[in-house]
């Protein structure tokens, strides 16, 4: 008999008899993980801490209402970012003095390079919802340098000096930090770009439109959607797909040489399968809110198992997207070779896709 947990993962509790070994848990959720809630959003994360397979990217689930503003600050890892919902206005400056200040909708990215300052605010009218990643998987959300902790730990005397005012304007500033705040709605974009233009600026985009974009790949089964530094040229450590897979359909068995994969899940019902040496084969479940973590050049295929289009995110901590296809190896390899693996006629070789579809059909 299965429990409501349980339940949510058929392919765990009865997987396919093909299934061999084990592999580290590479499951995870944002559906138990804490929410911290605040006056104007709350936010939630999966760090290496809760996931341990999870290196090299650490995720957030973040909500901010219409004028909630996510603070001041800054953190050693890089932030990318993919808006869910609603819409939110981004701000930075890189170090050399160039501002940026541009909204983004669902669909839409953004990138703040290791360091750099930046604060987010919910626009009307019902704020934004978004899923960030940091280019480590420690980095956790709620260990970032906060503009109001600094302030507040500074002697009233060494901020008059920085800022060339009597220490008696600092009299009221916040004594423990604000995270998440209810802030007034912004005026027009155009209105703040105005106000903080910088005489240059930055040399790429902080924001990249990604869903309303061009497809990298298309089929019958579904599409798949590509950003790395090659189109988000400011994406410099991260690249991701975002990947819709029909009903049935499925992302064909692959493999990634350049970088892990963390993966969220936006809507629908999956099942992943892994391998890896050994051998080792696991397949498990994945949902809305769900994660999943693949090492380095480890096979996998994603499933749509549901009746509604799958929708997930491959992220990696990685200059460029890179995919090996196993359909597109055996077909461009000498048949003689291939059918003498798998004793399968070269008449059936022949039908195999040649093109890397990326997704599969029902
Ligand atoms: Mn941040
Ligand atoms: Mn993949």
């Amino acid at each position: 008999m299965q429990n409501a947990l349980s339940g949510q993962f058929p392919a765990a509790f009865s997987p396919p008899t093909t299934d061999v070994g084990d592999l580290p848990q590479f499951w995870a959720s944002f559906n138990n993980a804490p929410r911290r809630i605040q006056d104007a959003g709350w936010a939630r994360q999966v760090t290496q801490a809760d996931f341990a397979v999870a290196e090299s990217v650490s995720g957030v689930n973040m909500r901010l209402d219409a004028g909630g503003i996510r603070e001041l600050h800054w953190h050693l890892a890089a932030e990318w970012a993919i808006v869910t919902y609603g819409t939110c206005r981004v701000t930075t400056i890189d170090p050399a003095g160039r501002t940026y200040v541009a909204d983004v909708g669902a669909g839409d990215l953004w990138y703040f390079p290791s360091g750099y300052p930046h604060a987010l605010q919910g626009l009307g009218p019902d704020g934004a919802e978004f899923i960030l990643c940091f280019d480590d998987g420690k980095q956790g959300e709620f260990n970032t340098l906060l503009v109001t902790d600094w302030m507040a730990h500074l002697p009233p005397g060494i901020l008059a000096s920085n800022f060339g005012v009597p220490e008696a304007v600092f009299g009221r500033i916040p004594t423990h930090d604000l995270y998440i705040f209810q802030g007034q709605l912004p005026g027009p974009l155009k209105a703040d770009q105005a106000e903080v233009r910088s005489a240059e600026m930055p040399p790429n985009p902080f924001t990249f439109r990604l869903a309303g974009g061009p497809k990298a790949k298309q089929s019958k089964g579904g599409f798949i959607q590509i950003a790395d530094s090659a189109n988000f040229k400011a994406a410099s450590t991260v690249a991701a797909a975002l990947v819709t897979v029909h009903p049935g359909g499925m992302r064909e068995l692959h493999w990634h040489p350049n970088a892990d994969e963390w993966q969220y899940y936006v809507k629908g019902s999956a099942e992943m399968g892994v391998f890896n040496a050994g051998p080792k084969a696991v397949t498990t479940n994945f949902n809305a809110g769900d994660i999943g973590y693949i090492k380095r050049s480890l096979g996998h295929f994603v499933k749509n198992v549901g009746n509604t289009d799958l929708v997930f995110l491959e992220v990696f901590a990685a200059n460029a997207y890179q995919d090996v296809a196993l359909s597109e190896w055996l077909t461009h390899t000498p048949a003689q070779m291939v059918t003498a693996h798998f004793s399968i006629p070269a008449d059936a070789l022949a039908k195999f896709p040649r093109n890397a579809p990326g997704v599969v059909p029902a």
